[in-house]
């Protein structure tokens, strides 16, 4: 059978790819500690739960709204301008503003396809999240990569951006807090990106916010605090991280832009007709009720995110900022770049993606390249797994990385 040449440009997600041999690994009998997935380790709280138990007794068993369920719609802009400061502008979301769709991915997907035309150049600063390049492929687009520095905690400054853009950007996706950096952008930083913004009016900017309530220094700023973007950005969100909601799949995007809504949910309505609607009534119950299970699961990323650094500073090579938000730390390793001897075994480790593999063969830790992520000089490690784990994998990275000679 014939596969679409649109098809066969498309890479495999490389971190996908690590999970799932970490878990042929496993299943062979072989003790592997995997940080390699980006999804918190803690069940869904029960009272999610039981809105979503409580949702199929109900009868929301049907196919509903293509834009998703009106409350939940709602919800979701509520739970935006609470978020926003309220001392300077910003804009203000309505529940006709918010598409809900199958997890953040189908948000960012339908957003891209909807917006960008074959040849439109989209400009991504790397390190990125592994699917944006993908999806502009898939829509034809031509990805501008920026390579964005260590010194700037690889976030994107003005002058960057002012070389990127050209009369053919048509998009700017940035994301924060950042997945793989778990920098954060502070409100100067954006403000100095949005000024360049403003010399070119016909970019759409995405904003990819789907860490914003894993935060452990500064505070998320969103770039719905500048109003003049009104017309002009798309603002991504989901339950996934935040509730611990991976598995349900709904995220959503949110605009002002009338025209943009429109052309997104017609998309969207001959592709999934509606995101899974006990689904979004869960969705509608983590955002309406109790915020405390969102701090608790906050508090235990922070303590994780202190032990992941203090055991990364022992280990030999390494060079990394604290991460600010989200849940990975992505350290630079490439001082350690070199050919090797282990015993009568050569070894030549040139880049992030032979570290990956040694790590995985050596001390059974499953990382995700930086390769995957547009930078070949780090790794990332998702501290999304238990303290006794976290420990214990940082003990034996340590160990092989000290054998390295
Ligand atoms: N955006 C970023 C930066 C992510 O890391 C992820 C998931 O790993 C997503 C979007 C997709 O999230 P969802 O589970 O809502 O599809």
């Amino acid at each position: 059978m014939q596969v679409s040449e649109r098809v066969k440009g498309i890479a495999a997600s490389q971190s996908l790819a690590m999970a799932a041999r970490a878990k042929a690994m496993k299943a062979a009998g072989v003790d592997v500690i995997s940080m390699s997935l980006g999804e918190p380790d803690m069940d869904t709280p029960e009272h999610i739960r039981r809105a979503a138990q409580e949702a199929i007794d109900k009868g929301w068993t049907h196919y509903g709204p293509v834009a998703g369920v009106p409350s939940l719609r709602e919800a979701i802009a509520c739970s935006q301008n609470s978020h926003l400061r309220l001392d300077i502008g910003h804009l203000t979301f309505e529940a006709s503003d918010v598409i809900v769709s199958v997890g953040a991915k189908m948000a960012i997907y339908n957003a891209i396809q909807t917006v960008v035309n074959p040849g439109d150049e989209v400009v991504i600063p790397m390190p990125s999240w592994v699917s944006y390049t993908e999806m502009v492929k898939v829509a034809g687009g031509k990805v501008v990569a920026i390579q964005t520095k260590y010194e700037n905690r690889y976030c994107l400054t003005a002058d960057e951006l002012r070389a990127a853009l050209t009369e053919k950007t048509r998009m700017l996706i940035l994301c924060s807090p950042n997945n793989p950096t778990g920098s954060i952008y502070s409100y100067e930083e954006l403000k100095a990106l949005v000024e360049v913004l403003r010399e070119f009016p016909q970019v759409t900017v995405l904003s990819d916010e789907i860490y914003d309530a894993l935060i452990y220094e500064g505070t998320a700023c969103s770039l719905a605090e500048f109003e003049e973007l009104a017309e002009r950005l798309i603002i991504v969100n989901g339950v996934s991280k935040a509730y611990a909601m991976t598995g349900w799949r709904i995220g959503w995007l949110m605009s002002k832009n009338k025209a943009f809504i429109e052309a997104c949910t017609r998309l969207q309505g001959q592709q999934v007709t509606c995101a899974t609607m006990v689904a979004q009534k869960a969705a509608e119950a983590a955002l309406t009720g109790s915020q405390d299970c969102v701090e608790a699961m906050r508090q235990v990323f922070a303590e994780r995110r202190e032990l992941i650094c203090r055991l990364a500073a022992e280990i030999p090579g390494w060079k990394f900022e604290k991460p600010q938000g989200a849940f990975y730390l992505f350290p630079n390793i490439s001082t350690l770049f070199g050919k090797f001897e282990i015993g009568d075994c050569k070894l030549v480790i040139d880049n992030a993606d032979a570290l990956a593999e040694y790590l995985l063969e050596e001390a059974h830790v499953a990382v995700v390249s930086g390769s995957a992520f547009g930078c070949p000089d780090c790794i990332r490690l998702s501290y999304a797994i238990s303290t006794e784990e976290i420990i214990e994998a940082m003990r034996r990275i340590k160990r092989a990385i000290e054998n390295l000679k």
